[in-house]
């Protein structure tokens, strides 16, 4: 029987590989003009990271993670998401030591057990970047302009920039009793899901995506009314430093993000082309994730970019396929190892050039080059070849012309690069 990929895994063919490779290009050149720099951890981490990190009361930890044993019996998970990995390795290697800020990013695969859709995968990419080791809410405001600089830059359009705080860990609690006595009086509108969340984590309930369950937090209090007020002074000072940016955002109490670390600051950038899973991007500030997976009072805030939903949103019109400059037509033995010696030079010039390996007629290596969408051919025969010369076909214009071999890459990059 034919193996087929895993459900919720897919592969990145070549003719959707330059959209991945532009994106990644830009999310290089933007973050690191912001002064961030890469890191690269692993993709298996001990689950413990996870489940004190994000919290053992979110969907990711109760029923999202791939967790498995190892042949030492240790209990590992594929990474869900990046933040609590580059937080470990930022306190294994004792960054801070160096400088406490540190601006970071990481591109890769997370890996979830959701319910595959358009949009949500079980193996998906994100772009992640996370400045540690500042509180100022100068930095919250930074790091979503950077975000959105990103997206724009990209090609993105139709944005919504959504903004929320969340409160810490001297005024949220008052918020979630708060919150639970309102839904107690409501739980028989509640999934079965959320009568569960309802006694761990109701703040989880404004993801439910059941309608009953969205009837019942209609008009729930929001987080954003009990906030104290060192965390609102933290919020307005965030909302000033994005107005003084020139960004707008709007105001969405009802976005309490997925993961328990958050505090403070919380923001999504949606986008209304997508449908449902609308999120290209999330993030936020988590001053306690620190002292969950290393005992140490780190601030932390950063975000996450969906690859998947990003490179759906690229503009239409614009062409990510890198075709050959040049294809070169051999017509017999001698020009066929000819043109072997001279693609070798070509590659080595940067010029993109192919070759047909199977000395096939003119014509069928005319319509291969046609089918590759190469710029220029080179028909090598064996009478030019004696003379020195070859025809140089533009197969835009259907011109050619007759060019001196040794004076190729030259010609092309005049034409080309
Ligand atoms: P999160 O880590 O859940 O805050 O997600 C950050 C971003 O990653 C979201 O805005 C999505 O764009 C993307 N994302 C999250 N989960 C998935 C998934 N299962 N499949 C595809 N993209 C996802």
């Amino acid at each position: 029987m034919e193996i087929k990929a895993i459900r919720g895994f897919n592969d990145i063919l070549p003719d959707e590989i330059g959209k991945w490779q532009f994106v990644e290009k830009n999310a290089r050149e933007v973050f690191e003009g912001f002064g961030f720099s890469e890191i690269r951890i692993p993709i298996l981490e001990r689950t413990e990271l996870f489940s004190r990190g994000i919290g053992e009361a979110t969907d990711i930890v109760e029923k999202e993670m791939y967790t498995f044993t190892d042949r030492s019996g240790n209990s590992l998970t594929l990474r869900p998401e990046a933040t609590a990995s580059m937080a470990r390795a930022y306190l294994e290697h004792q960054l801070y030591t160096f400088d406490p800020v540190a601006k970071l990013y990481c591109i890769g695969p997370m890996f979830r057990y959701e319910r595959p859709q358009k949009g949500r995968y079980r193996q998906f990419y994100q772009i992640d970047a996370e400045v540690f080791g500042v509180e100022n809410p100068m930095v919250d405001a930074e790091v979503i302009v950077m975000l959105v600089r990103f997206l724009r830059r990209v090609g993105l359009e139709k944005l919504e920039l959504q903004l929320n705080t969340l409160g810490d860990r001297n005024c949220r609690p008052r918020y979630r009793e708060e919150l639970k006595r309102f839904l107690m009086n409501k739980s028989f509108q509640l999934c079965e899901d959320c009568q569960r969340r309802l006694q761990t984590n109701p703040l989880r309930i404004f993801d439910c995506k059941v309608e009953t369950c969205q009837e019942a937090i209609a008009d729930a209090p929001k987080v954003s009314d009990f906030v104290c007020s060192e965390c609102q002074k933290h919020f307005d000072k965030v909302k000033e430093y994005l107005e003084m940016a020139g960004l707008e955002y709007i105001l969405n109490p009802r976005m309490v993000r997925g993961l328990d670390y958050y505090t403070r600051t919380a923001f999504e950038v949606v986008s209304y082309q997508l449908g449902s899973q609308n999120a290209v991007a999330g993030g936020g500030r988590y001053d306690n994730l620190f002292q969950e997976i290393g005992g140490l009072e780190i601030p932390g805030i950063g975000f996450a970019v969906g690859m998947e939903r990003l490179v759906s949103l690229l503009p239409k019109d614009k062409v990510f396929v890198s075709y050959p400059h040049l294809f070169i037509a051999a017509l017999g033995e001698e020009p066929l190892k000819e043109a072997y010696r001279m693609i070798n030079q070509l590659h080595l010039d940067g010029i993109r050039a192919e070759l047909d390996y199977e000395g096939k007629s003119l014509k069928s290596q005319m319509r291969r080059a046609d089918k590759l969408k190469a710029r220029y051919v080179l028909i090598l025969g064996e009478d030019e070849l004696k003379r020195g010369k070859a025809a140089l076909r533009n197969m835009g214009t259907k011109s050619q012309e007759e060019i001196s071999i040794d004076k190729l890459s030259e010609i092309l990059k005049s034409k080309i690069l």
